[in-house]
């Protein structure tokens, strides 16, 4: 049996995975912040994500599936300064805060739909989640790792040991980091917010659209909390594996252990994946905030180009390295996701079996740390065999599972064979029965020629379009 193999931002090594369930796997990804559109950089996290998820599966897994929705909490700075991202979005929009969290979370899962990305089994907004995360802010109250500052409740990170062990970064560097947005009522720079009170206007000033009451005052809750208290809520026994891209390893990730392990005093996640960034030019990492974001809409559909042609492209470069997004290299993808359709729609109707020794090829690729360029390679050295175009097609199909690629859509060619091939291949094979190897050769060329391909196989020979 082919072990799945994962790399662990905790331990910084590949590791076999083993769920804490036998079969069963609880996976947790942070979710879109819906105040604008998800950009390709966010979609190349949540491809790799769905890739993961669909490699659990393809090995006998069982997989429970939780992603969040940020509707709250998530603040313009990523230490708990600026504005709430929603609500900057209402004013920009004129939309309430709620409108916008709904459309943009809508906006979201149709280009889910377009990636072939499949729903979690539970999503969780953190709107929804008020009461748990005062509950978990309450625990954390009780076990002293709190204190009060006039904009709110933090967390005392100091009071957790070992806070930089997902970041495997000093101390001293955490708070170096964390110094950029200066906060002078912190005890230490790494300390965040657990709960928010409600900025007061000014007379006449506007009034914070989402808050709520709570045991420290009207506000809202910081980002970090929605997750550990969600996470815990629905994979309560079975908190396997926790994905994000590297951005969430040093603040939140970090933040979401520190509150986690620190109110149950029991290890949180036991497998960290981080996808590594999209970048667009000069390695500047795409970001909303940047402005040089492109979205689904306007690089793809726009375009006209399939938008799977952007899932074939990240899957052509290995989720830990960084992808270089070009409208070129996205190009290139498309013409190869047209070549594999096209090859594909050359293998007729008929469904043969899925050929084992490719398998095991594919699942040992797949297997080692999710390697799905080299399962792209697999999947070309099998085009390219002499499988019958039966088998081929069973076995591609079978990699689809993974891959998400649509594969099953894609409609056979009606193969009509000339008269003139059919009576050469008959020729040839006659030529077999006679052992006349060089005539046989010869007459393979001959409907090499013709742009059609001849293969033998135990019933005789299989004719297929070049
Ligand atoms: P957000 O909606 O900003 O909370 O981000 C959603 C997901 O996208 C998170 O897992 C981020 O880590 C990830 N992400 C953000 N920017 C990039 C990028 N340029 N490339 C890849 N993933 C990203
Ligand atoms: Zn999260």
């Amino acid at each position: 049996m082919n072990k799945l193999k994962l790399y662990n931002t905790l331990t910084r090594q590949k590791e076999e995975f083993r769920p804490i369930k036998a079969k069963q796997v609880g996976l947790y990804t942070c979710g879109p912040t819906v105040y604008n559109y998800a950009h390709l950089g966010n979609l190349r996290t949540y491809i790799f994500e769905d890739i993961l998820k669909r490699v659990l599966i393809y090995n006998g897994y069982q997989v429970k599936h939780v992603m969040n929705v940020t509707d709250v909490g998530h603040l313009t700075g990523d230490r708990d300064m600026g504005e709430d991202k929603l609500e900057q979005g209402a004013r920009r929009e004129g939309k309430s805060a709620w409108e916008i969290a709904d459309f943009y979370w809508a906006a979201f899962r149709k280009d889910m739909q377009r990636l072939n990305l499949s729903e979690p089994t539970i999503w969780c907004k953190a709107t929804g989640h008020i009461k748990e995360q005062i509950a978990l802010i309450k625990k954390l109250e009780q076990k002293n790792f709190t204190y009060k500052t006039s904009d709110g409740i933090y967390f005392d990170t100091a009071k957790f040991p070992g806070y930089n062990k997902l970041s495997h970064q000093p101390l001293a560097a955490l708070q170096e980091g964390a110094r950029v947005e200066k906060n002078d009522e912190k005890k230490n720079p790494t300390d965040f917010a657990l709960w928010k009170f409600s900025p007061r206007p000014p007379d006449g000033g506007e009034k914070r659209q989402m808050e709520w009451p709570s045991p420290w005052g009207v506000g809202f809750p910081g980002w970090h909390i929605e997750c550990a208290a969600m996470s815990m809520k629905y994979l309560a026994h079975q908190l396997d594996i926790h994905c994000g891209g590297i951005d969430h390893i040093a603040i939140h990730h970090t933040n979401e252990i520190a509150q986690a392990e620190a109110a149950t005093g029991k290890k949180f996640f036991n497998y960290w994946l981080h996808g590594e960034f999209l970048n667009t030019g000069r390695k500047k990492k795409m970001a909303k905030s940047e402005k040089n974001f492109l979205t689904l809409e306007r690089a793809l559909i726009k375009k006209n180009i399939n938008p799977l042609a952007y899932r074939y492209a990240t899957m052509m470069v290995h989720w830990r390295k960084p992808m270089e997004f070009s409208i070129k290299s996205l190009l290139a993808a498309e013409n190869g996701l047209d070549n594999l359709y096209d090859e594909l729609k050359k293998l007729g109707r008929k469904n043969g079996k899925v050929d084992n020794d490719y398998k095991s090829k594919f699942l040992a690729t797949i297997n080692d740390d999710l390697n799905i360029p080299g399962a792209l390679a697999t999947v070309w050295g099998l085009i390219k065999s002499d499988l019958s175009a039966a088998d081929k097609k069973t076995t591609l199909l079978d990699f689809d599972q993974v891959l998400g690629l649509n594969l099953n859509q894609i409609k056979a060619e009606k193969l009509v064979i000339p008269d003139e091939i059919k009576k050469i291949a008959e020729e040839r094979q006659k030529a077999r029965e006679h052992k006349d190897w060089i005539k046989a050769d010869e007459l393979r060329k001959k409907i090499e020629k013709k742009g059609f391909q001849i293969n033998d196989n135990d019933q005789g020979y299989e004719l297929r379009k070049i």
